[in-house]
């Protein structure tokens, strides 16, 4: 009783708010000019603001005249980016203040400027900031509260410096491995996505006034041909099945904001579709936040897409698709335009009350007309010591092992080491795009305080046990005689290899497979035939099958951040006992990318699904064992719950993480049923020898598809459930 009416306390509490801030948006909004409301709709790049500068020193500065005609003449609602390389933090409070200083005091109506910027994986553009392992690393840990916590702490860094507004999660799925945006990723499976979809916006928008911007809807994460912003072939079934539910999760998680999908699905450019944004985004999904372009692209609609033929077509078509703001993002040619198709009355200023109402809202909501400047907190609680713990434990928990072949990790202390490839002293390679810079790629932009892999080695095995030589680059092997000289006096050689760091069209390729010097670099090390520890840092699975089979072990630390160097030499020598697990299908073959919940005919013989390593793959150095499966019911109703339980036992000889999945199979469906589809997940840790049970609930929900109509329904049949290796059956009667 007592919870029912804190319940109803807070449940009014949250309506009176909510209808405050309304009423407070059609006060305001019956005030503006049409000039002021299409300026908030407008967001301006901060290098078009400000003078040019030399970004090595962390400071950008702005240029008041240019800056003066954005937020006072042009009405600007908007500003973004960091202007090439991260700043300080005082660099940013000072940016941060003189923008709103301008925006509150010299505007006639003193609304204040929304600050948005990428903090992908912390807070990247803020010098003294604390970077986490990059998502698709995020997920292979499984564990949601990293998720919760890294987010939360990034919001809570870049509002210090007085930005309250991050374009992040990247929702798409990582099912083109080509697709330089993989790592941007939550990994391959939708059910996944959804759930850390929802921790990473619940962790950011708690508590903190920042909004999350989930990104980018819909269907960019597909391109058919693995290059960026190119076409994506979905049908609407598809869509609705795979890629819809990440932002319906975050929509429910309460996400503020959302930024559109640069490129197209089967013909139609995002941008321009009321079906996606409008018709599913707001009707069907109940999405009441601002919508939010992506860099160019409504001039890119006839630029690049061609669906329009000029600037104005392009506007109004992207307008009354349902976009709220323009990422113009380097001039006023988007006021311009917008301004005269509404006095033309090609655009009705309805549309426009519409817009500016969501943006306006979400400026209330995040409480910016109260408090537009920068808080006074401590500076010093970016970075802090606690912040890069838990981007320390993430990257503890984000680290795959995937072959382990006569244990040979552990490394044994004592044993001499040969570290070499083109990764072991680079500090990009951990981190990927949007590291102080968008490329990721600046190495004398590290600070001086963070590990390579070789440094993180050598601290733990101790300076005299560690040899080290690059050997070869990425792109062609450095001929010299000095690493397999080396390589003679060690025990086991370390081979560092992957990608270097990039981000978006930049890091387009042709070719899956692992470049061609570092394969050739492996085969000529196998002829020392000293044991080969492989370690791979790469934002997307490069095929390794042809050294894979060269290794002894397999560590794949995907993108782990700065942390990531110190967690993988603890993995190595086995301080710490890995937990990480696949958030995708590691392929095999350049032309075989099959994810794993295919249709049974992927498994056709001769040529059958036959994966490098499967979804969920991660050893440890203990084993886990699966018994005692049980359902509650042979049989499920509408409204009624399946509880499955399994015993899960640590048999091996020392404590660890372990995350268990489950997986449902439909037997019979009217539309193919996937082979099986993950439906639950929990991250459970066990001592040498404990055992615990670990429960799942399984609704009549979890059983529904994207029927033949493209409508969500269910179908009574048959289901299986599989836990690890044991599994069992249940019946779902309408
Ligand atoms: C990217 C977005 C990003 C935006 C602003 C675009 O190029 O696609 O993900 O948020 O730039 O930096």
């Amino acid at each position: 009783m007592k919870r029912f009416v804190l319940f109803l306390i807070l449940f009014v509490f949250a309506l009176h708010a909510q209808s405050n801030v309304d009423q407070r948006v059609r006060t305001l909004l019956s005030q503006m000019t049409l000039e002021e409301k299409v300026g908030q709709m407008t967001q301006i790049t901060l290098s078009a603001l400000s003078d040019s500068h030399d970004d090595l020193h962390f400071t950008n500065h702005l240029n008041m005249n240019k800056l003066k005609q954005a937020v006072v003449d042009y009405h600007v609602g908007s500003i973004l980016n960091t202007g090439g390389s991260a700043n300080s933090a005082r660099n940013w409070r000072e940016m941060i203040t003189t923008i709103q200083k301008l925006a509150v005091n010299q505007t006639r109506l003193g609304i204040p400027v929304i600050y948005g910027i990428d903090a992908i994986h912390g807070a990247n553009y803020i010098k003294e900031g604390t970077l986490f392992p990059q998502s698709i690393a995020m997920a292979a840990t499984w564990n949601r509260e990293l998720v919760r916590k890294a987010a939360s702490i990034t919001a809570k860094e870049i509002k210090a410096v007085g930005i309250p507004w991050d374009f992040n999660p990247v929702l798409g799925l990582a099912r083109q491995p080509l697709w330089p945006r993989f790592w941007e990723t939550f990994g391959e499976d939708s059910y996944a996505a959804s759930e850390f979809a929802r921790a990473y916006v619940q962790g950011m928008e708690e508590n903190t006034n920042v909004a999350a911007c989930m990104k980018h809807y819909l269907g960019y994460s597909v391109p058919r041909s693995g290059h960026d912003r190119t076409p994506a072939e979905l049908s609407e079934r598809t869509v609705r099945e795979w890629y819809l539910p990440p932002f319906q999760a975050a929509v429910e998680a309460g996400v503020k904001t959302v930024m559109i999908n640069s490129s197209e699905i089967s013909g139609v450019p995002l941008h321009a579709s009321y079906h996606y944004l409008t018709e599913v985004l707001r009707n069907e999904l109940g999405f009441t936040g601002l919508a939010v372009s992506d860099w160019a692209d409504i001039e890119n609609l006839y630029k690049r897409e061609k669906v329009a033929a000029n600037r104005r077509e392009a506007v109004k078509m992207a307008v009354m698709a349902g976009v709220d703001m323009s990422m113009v993002p380097m001039d006023f040619s988007f006021y311009d335009t917008l301004l005269e198709l509404v006095k033309d009355g090609e655009v009705p200023v309805s549309r426009i009350d519409q817009a500016v109402a969501r943006i306006l809202r979400v400026k209330f909501q995040l409480g910016l007309f109260e408090h537009p400047f920068p808080p006074k907190t401590d500076l010093k609680e970016i970075g802090s010591k606690q912040n890069w713990q838990v981007s320390l434990d993430a990257a503890r928990e984000a680290i795959i092992l995937l072959k382990n072949t006569d244990n040979i990790l552990p490394l044994k202390k004592g044993q001499k080491i040969l570290v070499c490839g083109p990764s072991a002293d680079l500090h990009q390679s951990l981190n990927g795009g949007w590291t102080y810079t968008w490329q990721g790629n600046r190495e004398e932009l590290f600070p001086k305080n963070q590990q390579t892999i070789v440094q993180a080695i050598r601290e733990r095995a101790g300076k005299e046990n560690v040899l080290y030589t690059k050997g070869t680059s990425f792109t062609s092997v450095v001929k010299s005689n000095e690493v397999y000289h080396k390589a003679h006096k060690a025990d086991v050689i370390v081979a560092c290899m992957g990608e270097p760091a990039y981000c978006e069209t930049p890091g387009n390729i042709n070719d899956l497979n692992l470049s061609d010097a570092q394969v050739q670099f492996i085969h000529d090390l196998k002829l020392t035939r000293k044991p080969i520890v492989l370690v791979l840092t790469e934002g997307r699975p490069r095929i390794i099958r042809k050294i894979e089979k060269r290794a002894k072990a397999v560590v794949l630390a995907n993108l782990p951040g700065p942390m990531g160097s110190r967690a993988i030499s603890e993995v190595l020598f086995g301080d710490i006992n890995p937990s990480g697990r696949l958030p995708f299908t590691y392929p095999r073959y350049a032309n075989d990318l099959v994810p794993y919940d295919h249709k049974t005919s992927a498994e056709t013989k001769p040529v059958t699904f036959n994966p490098q390593y499967p979804f969920g793959a991660g050893l440890s150095y203990t084993n886990f064992e699966y018994s005692h499966l049980q359902l509650d019911r042979d049989t499920l109703h509408p409204n009624e719950t399946l509880t499955v339980s399994v015993q899960v036992k640590n048999t091996g000889k020392r404590a660890g993480k372990h995350t268990v999945f489950l997986f449902l199979s439909d037997k019979v469906r009217s539309v193919t049923p996937p082979v099986k589809q993950l439906k639950g997940f929990d991250k459970i840790e066990l001592k040498a020898g404990e055992s615990k049970t670990v429960r799942f609930m399984i609704t009549p929900q979890d059983l529904t598809f994207i029927g033949r109509n493209n409508r969500r329904i269910s179908e009574a049949g048959q289901f299986d459930i599989h836990v690890g290796n044991v599994s069992a059956s249940f019946e779902y009667n309408e």
